[in-house]
C-alpha cells in the first residue's frame, strides 16, 4: 500500500517532462492519476502505460489550455473517469525567452494564458471536486525570485503571479484542510530546456554551475518534493514557496 492509495491525483502537462515525473511518482505512491496533456496524446499514453507498468492506475485527459473554456473542458474530461479529486498539480506551462524589446502581445498573452489563467480557472471550476484534506501544488520557477535571466521576464512574471495565487488560495481552502503550495524548480532537463542545455557546447556546464550542488535537476527530483507535499507528512505546510532549485538562488 502506498501513501496515496485510495486517492485520485490530476497532474496537468503530465505527458512529458516534470509533469510526467510527478505523475509517475504519485502513481507509485498509490494514487490513481489523471494524466493531462495538450496535444501530445502518444506521450500522455506513454505516461499512463508507465504508471500502470509500475502497478499503478491512470487515465489520460486532453484539454488545450490556450482554448477559451479550457478549464471546463478539462473537468468535463476528468468527470468521465473519476468522481472527485485529492491532489491537483498545476504543472503545465510554457516558456518565453524573448526580451522585452522583442516580445509581442500574442506571445505575452499565450504565456500568461497557460501559466496563470489556466491554473486559476482550473481551481475556480475544480474546488468543488477537490475533497477536504486535499492538496494543490502549483509548479512555479526559481526565476520568480531572481533576475539572472532577464530575457525570460514575461515567463518569470507568470510564475510570480502563480505564487501569489498559491499564497492567497491557501487562505481560501485552508478551512477545508486543503493545502496549497508553490514548488519552484531550477533548471531541469526537459524538452523545455533542450535549447538552453544542448543548443551550445557549454550550455549544460553553464546551467550546472548555477546550482550549489553543481548539477542540472531531473523531473524525478522535483517529483519527490511534490510527493512530500501531497503526502500526510506535508499536511502542515501551506501558502508556501518551496525552493527546488538545487541551491540556484544561493
Ligand atoms: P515540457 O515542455 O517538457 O512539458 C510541458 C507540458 O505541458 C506537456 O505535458 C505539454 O503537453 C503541456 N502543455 C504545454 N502547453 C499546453 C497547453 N497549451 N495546453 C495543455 N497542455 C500544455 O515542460 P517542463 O516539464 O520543462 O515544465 C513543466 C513545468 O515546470 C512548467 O510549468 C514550467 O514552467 C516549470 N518549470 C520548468 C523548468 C525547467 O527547467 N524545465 C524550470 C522551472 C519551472 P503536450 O505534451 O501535449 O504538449
Amino acid at each position: 500500500m502506498g501513501v496515496l492509495t485510495g486517492r485520485t491525483a490530476l497532474v496537468t502537462g503530465a505527458s512529458r517532462g516534470i509533469g510526467r515525473g510527478i505523475a509517475e511518482r504519485l502513481g507509485r505512491d498509490g494514487a490513481r492519476v489523471a494524466v493531462h496533456y495538450g496535444t501530445n496524446e502518444a506521450a500522455a499514453k506513454e505516461t499512463a502505460v508507465a504508471i500502470e507498468a509500475g502497478g499503478g492506475s491512470a487515465f489520460t485527459i486532453r484539454a488545450d489550455l490556450t482554448a477559451p473554456g479550457a478549464a471546463e473542458t478539462l473537468w468535463e474530461e476528468f468527470d468521465r473517469h473519476a468522481d472527485g479529486l485529492d491532489v491537483l498539480v498545476n504543472n503545465a506551462g510554457i516558456g518565453s525567452t524573448r526580451p522585452i524589446g522583442e516580445i509581442g502581445e500574442a506571445e505575452y498573452d499565450a504565456v500568461f494564458t497557460v501559466n496563470v489563467k489556466a491554473p486559476f480557472f482550473i481551481l475556480k471550476h475544480g474546488m468543488g471536486r477537490l475533497r477536504d484534506g486535499g492538496r494543490v501544488v502549483n509548479i512555479s520557477s526559481g526565476l520568480a525570485r531572481t533576475a539572472v535571466m532577464p530575457d525570460n521576464m514575461a515567463y518569470a512574471m507568470t510564475k510570480g503571479a502563480l505564487d501569489v495565487f498559491s499564497r492567497d488560495l491557501s487562505k481560501v481552502l485552508g478551512a477545508r484542510g486543503i493545502t496549497v503550495n508553490s514548488v519552484a524548480p531550477g533548471i531541469i532537463d526537459t524538452d523545455n530546456t533542450a535549447e538552453l542545455l544542448h543548443g551550445s557546447a557549454d550550455g549544460w556546464e553553464r546551467a550546472a554551475a548555477l546550482s550549489a550542488l553543481g548539477g542540472v535537476g531531473t523531473a524525478a527530483e522535483v517529483a519527490d518534493v511534490v510527493a512530500f507535499l501531497a503526502s500526510h507528512g506535508g499536511r502542515w505546510v501551506t501558502g508556501s514557496w518551496v525552493d527546488a532549485t538545487g541551491g540556484s538562488l544561493t
